[in-house]
C-alpha cells in the first residue's frame, strides 16, 4: 500500500489514504515521488471551479522523482532516473498532437485533475511524459517546472516576446514572478512593469527583474505605464490574475500592435469595444492553457547553463500529509508563499 492524499468530495479537505499503488502498463512508467508542487488550481479542483475527473482522486500535477520501475516496451529510461513529469496526457496522433500542440489535443487529460497525480508515493505516467531532470537540479526545482514555470514561458513564447520590447506583468504570484524573471533575464524586455495587490510579491518581482513595480491599491497601473513609455504602453502584458477589473486594466495598457495575453482562470465576462480597443491598434488577444514538453527541455538547458534561478521560488515545504495545510497557506497567503512544495 502507498500513501495518496486524495479529494473525496468537492468543497471540503483533502484526505490521508491508504491505496495500492498504481499498476505499471506497457509503455509506463512507474515513479517514486520526491516533490510535489501545490498550484492555485489545486484550490480550484477542491472548490469546483474546476472539474476533475472523478472522485476520489489524487491531485498534484507538479511532479518530480526517481524512476522505480519500467514497463513493458519502455526505452531511454533506467531504475534510478531523475525525472520531472509532463502533466499533459496527450494521444500523440490527432491533428493538433502532430502540430506539436499537445495541450490542445483531441483526447487531452490532465494528471492530477482528471487521472491520479502526485500528491502520492508513487505514480505510474507514459514514459513519453517524463524528462529528465540533471544532477544538480533539486527535486523541488524540477517539480514546479511542470506548472508554475513552463505556463509563463509557454505565455511568453506565445506572445512572441522580443527583445527590448514593454512588458507588463499582472499578478506576480507562483507564475507570475517566472514570467517576470524570464520576460527580463531570459527574453531581455525593455522594460519590465510588475503589477500586485501584495507588496512581498513585488518585493521579489523586483530582485528577480522587474524595472517598475505597481501596487494597484496606491496607484493606477495604466498610468503609470503611460508615464514609464511616455504614452506608448506595453508591446506585451501577460494577465495572471483572471479577474475582470485586472483584465480590463490589462489590456488598457496594451499599445499599438501589442499583445494581450490572458493565463489567468476566469469566469468573468469582459466587453470590448472591437475598434477602439483591438482592430484600431491591431491588438492581439492571445489565450495560453497549459504548456508543451518541449518547453519543460528547454526550461531544464536554461537552468543547467545559469540562465534562470529557481531559489527564490520555493518558499514553504511540507510533508504530503500536511496538503490541507499547504492549501491554506496558498489560499490565505500565510508566510507570503510563493510556491508551495511537498517534499518526500
Ligand atoms: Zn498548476
Ligand atoms: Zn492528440
Amino acid at each position: 500500500m502507498m500513501r495518496a492524499v486524495r479529494l473525496h468530495s468537492v468543497g471540503e479537505p483533502l484526505s490521508v489514504d491508504e491505496v495500492p499503488p498504481p499498476p505499471v502498463g506497457p509503455g509506463e512508467v512507474l515513479v517514486d515521488i520526491k516533490a510535489s508542487g501545490v498550484c492555485h488550481s489545486d484550490l480550484n479542483y477542491r472548490d469546483g471551479v474546476g472539474t476533475v475527473g472523478h472522485l476520489p482522486i489524487i491531485l498534484g500535477h507538479e511532479i518530480a522523482g526517481v524512476v522505480d520501475q519500467i514497463g513493458e516496451g519502455v526505452e531511454g529510461f533506467e531504475v534510478g532516473d531523475r525525472v520531472l513529469v509532463h502533466y499533459v496526457l496527450s494521444c500523440g496522433g490527432c491533428r493538433y498532437c502532430s502540430l506539436g500542440k499537445e495541450n490542445l489535443c483531441e483526447r487531452y487529460a490532465m494528471i492530477g485533475k482528471d487521472v491520479d497525480g502526485g500528491f502520492a508515493e508513487y505514480i505510474a505516467v507514459p514514459a513519453r511524459n517524463l524528462v529528465k531532470l540533471p544532477e544538480g537540479l533539486p527535486f523541488e526545482q524540477g517539480a514546479i517546472l511542470g506548472c508554475a514555470v513552463s505556463t509563463p514561458l509557454h505565455a511568453l513564447r506565445r506572445a512572441q516576446l522580443k527583445p527590448g520590447e514593454v512588458v507588463v506583468v499582472y499578478g506576480v504570484g507562483g507564475l507570475g514572478v517566472h514570467a517576470v524573471q524570464l520576460a527580463s533575464r531570459v527574453y531581455g524586455a525593455g522594460l519590465m512593469v510588475a503589477v500586485d495587490v501584495a507588496e512581498y510579491k513585488l518585493e521579489l518581482a523586483k530582485r528577480l527583474g522587474a524595472d517598475v513595480v505597481v501596487n494597484p491599491l496606491h496607484e493606477d497601473p495604466v498610468e503609470r505605464v503611460r508615464e514609464e513609455t511616455d504614452g506608448r504602453m506595453a508591446d506585451v502584458v501577460v494577465e495572471l490574475v483572471g479577474k475582470r477589473e485586472t483584465i480590463m486594466k490589462g489590456i488598457e495598457c496594451v499599445g499599438r500592435g501589442g499583445r494581450m495575453v490572458l493565463v489567468g482562470i476566469g469566469l468573468e465576462e469582459i466587453t470590448l469595444s472591437p475598434y477602439r480597443t483591438i482592430i484600431g491598434k491591431e491588438m492581439e488577444l492571445i489565450g495560453v492553457n497549459d504548456h508543451l514538453k518541449s518547453e519543460l527541455y528547454q526550461l531544464v538547458d536554461l537552468i543547467a547553463s545559469g540562465r534562470l534561478d529557481l531559489s527564490a521560488s520555493i518558499t514553504h515545504r511540507l510533508a504530503p500529509e500536511e496538503a490541507n495545510r499547504a492549501l491554506e497557506i496558498l489560499e490565505h497567503k500565510l508566510g507570503n508563499p510563493v510556491r508551495v512544495v511537498l517534499v518526500q
